[in-house]
């Protein structure tokens, strides 16, 4: 019987290894269903994190001494899909992918969020043949080519500003003509000479070939259609909440959700569900940010070792 149960290894899971482990608890596993890090590591660069001032440096570089100092005080890490947590009596079944399944007396759940696919033709037809969610990952394949971004938000003008600096240029289309991104980095990006803005616009199609993608079609919002020649197309159009595995076998959630599926917790993380504990960005209110995942991590890990200390 595991004392808790972590699922996901982003920045929310690994503060909450550390702070269970080196809290005491001595039977923690994190699954996760690849390598530990989260949605950071695709990121260019991050500059929020308070402390973290290297500019150089990305969101894998960022990650990597965190696995090292989560790690060391005991915290086990199975690359494992958790399919669903369910309790049963006084305790925790955690079903693994392949039909496996482990007892712990609490979960935490850290499964984060997973970049949206915007809906658009042929977006699944080039995914990973001109179309990426990650420019970190795919920007270098368009290295002195053009490439376009869809979206407003904060992750959009980000990485696109990232893309300018190995793409010829950058073109990002938005659906209105003023941005979700916060502030500063409107005004970077809104800065670089290579960084191109097509407001009041959204992308009706994207076309290619056998080789990959050759162009995306332009609806603007005047009705008018343009076309756009080239090889990349970046989509940041916002996240899902990764929330299936608090589902019970009729699809029906085991603790209390909200209307965008994010779990309803309180401030010290508990869900609706003695023992179960939801952090990071699938909880509700997320602020979305690397920062407040490890708060929310360190917040639930104290109160599960609380939790079962209470229990004995
Ligand atoms: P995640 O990071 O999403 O981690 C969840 C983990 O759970 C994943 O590793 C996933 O594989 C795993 N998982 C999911 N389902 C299962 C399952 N069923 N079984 C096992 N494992 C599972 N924030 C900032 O503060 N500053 C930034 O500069 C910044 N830049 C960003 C740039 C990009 C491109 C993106 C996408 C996000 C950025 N963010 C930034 C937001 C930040 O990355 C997230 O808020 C943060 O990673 C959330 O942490 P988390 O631990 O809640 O979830
Ligand atoms: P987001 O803030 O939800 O922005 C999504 C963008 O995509 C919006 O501009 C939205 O347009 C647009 N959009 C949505 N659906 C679309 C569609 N079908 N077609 C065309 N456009 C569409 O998502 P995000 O940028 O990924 O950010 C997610 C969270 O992570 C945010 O809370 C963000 O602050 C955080 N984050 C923070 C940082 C940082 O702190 N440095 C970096 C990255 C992300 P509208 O604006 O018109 O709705």
């Amino acid at each position: 019987m595991l004392d808790c149960a972590i699922i996901g290894g982003g920045p929310a899971g690994l503060t909450a290894g550390l702070y269970t482990t080196r809290g005491g608890l001595k039977n923690v596993t994190l699954f996760e269903t690849g390598m530990p890090g989260g949605q950071i590591t695709q990121s260019s660069e991050i500059e929020n994190y308070p402390g973290f001032f290297e500019h150089d440096k990305t969101g894998m570089d960022f990650m990597d001494t965190w696995q090292k100092q989560c790690f060391h005080f005991g915290l086990r890490h199975e690359m494992k899909k958790v399919e669903r947590v369910a309790k049963t009596g006084e305790h925790f079944t955690v079903t693994l992918e392949g039909g496996e399944s482990v007892e712990a007396l609490t979960v935490i759940v850290c499964t984060g969020s997973t970049p949206k696919r915007a809906g658009i033709k042929g977006e699944d037809e080039y995914f990973g043949k001109g179309v990426s969610t990650c420019a970190t990952c795919d920007g270098f394949f368009y290295k002195d080519k053009p490439v376009t971004v869809l979206g407003g938000g904060d992750t959009a003008l980000e990485e696109a500003f990232y893309l300018s600096n190995i793409c010829s240029d950058v073109y990002v289309v938005h659906r209105r003509d003023t941005f979700r991104a916060a502030p500063a980095t409107i005004d970077r990006a809104m800065r670089k000479e290579n960084i191109h803005f097509v407001t009041n616009a959204v992308i009706d199609e994207i076309v290619g070939d056998a080789m990959g993608v050759t162009g995306v079609n332009i609806k603007h919002n005047d009705g008018t259609m343009t076309h756009m020649d080239n090889t990349g197309l970046f989509v940041f159009v916002g996240h899902n909440v990764n929330n299936e595995v608090l589902k019970d076998q009729n699809g029906d959630f085991i603790c209390e959700m909200n209307q965008r599926g994010q779990v309803i917790v309180d401030l010290c993380m508990r869900t609706s569900v003695e023992g179960l504990y939801a952090a990071g960005d699938i909880r509700i209110e997320a602020p979305k940010q690397v920062v407040s995942a490890a708060g929310d991590g360190s917040v639930a890990a104290l109160q599960v070792i609380s939790y079962i200390q209470e229990q004995q």
